[in-house]
């Protein structure tokens, strides 16, 4: 359990992250990033969307040295967007949840699509795409308040997800009640 303290500076440091929730820091989003550097844990120099500007950013924060971006964690690209080839899309929606900010939209047997405005590139929808129908494509360049605009598109999404499960748990106990009420009692 955080202190008040080192949840300020895990806030801190998430503020200056860019919010694309890619996992490429080796974390699950940028939050537990920011919480393994403040731990000690991470190096300020594994996250290849915000390249050498975060890095500066986070060794100024933190009095650090710069470090140069971690191949490992992968190479800083120009902005690119995810792009659909409706044509071969078959509709099976399992790019829908991993993308972290909502950015595509289409039901269950119907071509999907992406909203260009709202993708931060990521890529997190591509692997699970059955039919390697989604590419990246360039894309503009983030606007100045991009980050704080992905961070509540991601909380809205991580929390609509939550209460799905929460939702499936419910009915999941509601149906297990119901059968034991109605197994009949032995003679
Ligand atoms: S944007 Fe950076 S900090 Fe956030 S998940 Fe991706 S690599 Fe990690
Ligand atoms: S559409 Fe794909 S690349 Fe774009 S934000 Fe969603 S998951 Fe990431
Ligand atoms: S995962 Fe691929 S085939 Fe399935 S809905 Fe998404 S884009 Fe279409």
């Amino acid at each position: 359990m955080m202190n008040a303290a080192q949840s300020g500076i895990v806030a801190r440091i998430d503020a200056l992250l860019p919010q694309t929730q890619c996992a490429r820091c080796g974390y699950p989003g940028c939050q537990p990033y920011a919480a393994a550097i403040a731990s000690g844990e991470a190096q300020i120099n594994q996250c290849p969307p915000g390249g050498s500007v975060t890095i500066r950013a986070l060794a100024r924060l933190l009095d650090r040295e710069f470090l140069p971006l971690n191949p490992a964690n992968g190479t800083q690209a120009p902005p690119r967007i995810a792009w659909i080839d409706e044509s071969r899309c078959i509709g099976c929606a399992r790019c829908l949840p991993p993308c972290p900010v909502d950015a595509i939209i289409g039901a269950a047997k119907f071509m999907h699509t992406v909203l260009a405005e709202r993708c931060t590139g990521c890529e997190l929808c591509i692997a699970p795409c059955p039919v390697d129908c989604i590419e990246l494509r360039p894309g503009p360049e983030p606007a100045a308040n991009q980050a704080s605009v992905n961070r509540a598109r991601f909380e809205s999404h991580t929390a609509r997800l939550a209460q799905r499960a929460a939702e499936r748990q419910r009915a999941l106990d509601a149906k297990k009640a119901g059968a034991s009420r109605s197994t009949p009692l032995e003679p």
